[in-house]
C-alpha cells in the first residue's frame, strides 16, 4: 500500500480537497479539517501534521474510529496506539496555532489529566499559555479548558438523523426517539436512552469504577459497536482504574 507520505500530494480526492481549503482561505474563510485516526493512517500521522499545520486551520478535529457503518474491526488502532496518538496530540496541542478537539476519544481527557499530574509532580508543569497564530494573529487555548465536564455521546451532544432519529452520536444507531413525534429537547431530557448514557453510575466493566469515569466514562459508540451494549467498558483504553477488580 502507498503510504499517504509517498502519495502524489495533488491527485485524486485529496487533491481536490487540499485545493478547495485554498479556494477557502483565498476569501478568507476559516478552515476546520477533520481526520479519523484508524489503523489505515497511523503510520502517516507525522506526515499529516505537517501538512495540516500548513493549512493554517482554526480547528482540528480528530475522529478515532468507531467500527460502525463502513468502519472495521479490523481497521482499529490498538489501546497503546491510542495513549501514543495521545501523546502526539498532547504535545502538538502545547504548540500548535490551531485547536484540537478529539471525537470519539473521551479517554483523552483522562490522559491530559494524568500527564498534568505528572508534570506537576516533577515540576515540569506551568500555566498553559496561549498560542498566537504567526499567519492571523489568532490566539488558541489549551483545547480541553473548552468543556471541562467531558461532552460524550448523549452528553452534550445529539444527532439527529435525516429520518428524524435523535441518537446519543452519528456512530451510535440508537435512537431515543423522532422529532417528528416528540419535541428534541425532550428526547434529549427525558428519553431512557438519553438518561441512561448520562448516568455514569450505570457504566459497566472499568468504566464503570473508573476514577475518570464523570471526564471520561469511554466511548459509549465503541462499546456499542465491539459488544453491543452502550454501557461496556470502553474497549480500547489501557487504563486500568485503582478501583478496579483483577
Ligand atoms: S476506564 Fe473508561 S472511564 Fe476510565 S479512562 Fe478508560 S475509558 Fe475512561
Amino acid at each position: 500500500m502507498t503510504s499517504f507520505a509517498e502519495s502524489p500530494a495533488h491527485s485524486g480526492s485529496f487533491g481536490r480537497t487540499l485545493a478547495a481549503v485554498g479556494w477557502a482561505r483565498e476569501e478568507g474563510l476559516p478552515i476546520q479539517i477533520n481526520t479519523t485516526i484508524s489503523r489505515r493512517n497511523l503510520r502517516d500521522f507525522d506526515a499529516l501534521v505537517k501538512v495540516i499545520e500548513g493549512l493554517d486551520p482554526v480547528l482540528w478535529s480528530v475522529f478515532f474510529l468507531v467500527p460502525t457503518g463502513r468502519g472495521r474491526v479490523s481497521d482499529m488502532i490498538t489501546s497503546e496506539e491510542f495513549e501514543q496518538v495521545f501523546a502526539k496530540l498532547y504535545a502538538l496541542e502545547k504548540t500548535a496555532p490551531f485547536d484540537i478537539k478529539t471525537t470519539e476519544a473521551p479517554h483523552f481527557r483522562r490522559f491530559v489529566l494524568q500527564r498534568r499530574a505528572a508534570e506537576r509532580r516533577n515540576g515540569t508543569s506551568g500555566r498553559v499559555q496561549p498560542v498566537v497564530s504567526p499567519s492571523n494573529g489568532r490566539i488558541t487555548l489549551d483545547g480541553i479548558g473548552r468543556a471541562p465536564r467531558g461532552i460524550n455521546d448523549a452528553k452534550g451532544f445529539v444527532f439527529v438523523s435525516h429520518l428524524g432519529e435523535v441518537m446519543p452520536s452519528g456512530f451510535l444507531p440508537i435512537s431515543g426517539g423522532n422529532i417528528r413525534r416528540r419535541p428534541l429537547l425532550d428526547i434529549y431530557q427525558n428519553s431512557p436512552l438519553f438518561v441512561s448514557l448520562r448516568d455514569t453510575s450505570l457504566l459497566k466493566g472499568k468504566c464503570g469504577v473508573c476514577e475518570f469515569r464523570e471526564v471520561c466514562g469511554g466511548s459509549r459508540a465503541r462499546a456499542y459497536a465491539i459488544t453491543g451494549d452502550e454501557l461496556a467498558e470502553e474497549p480500547f483504553c489501557i487504563h486500568q482504574p485503582a478501583t478496579a477488580v483483577q
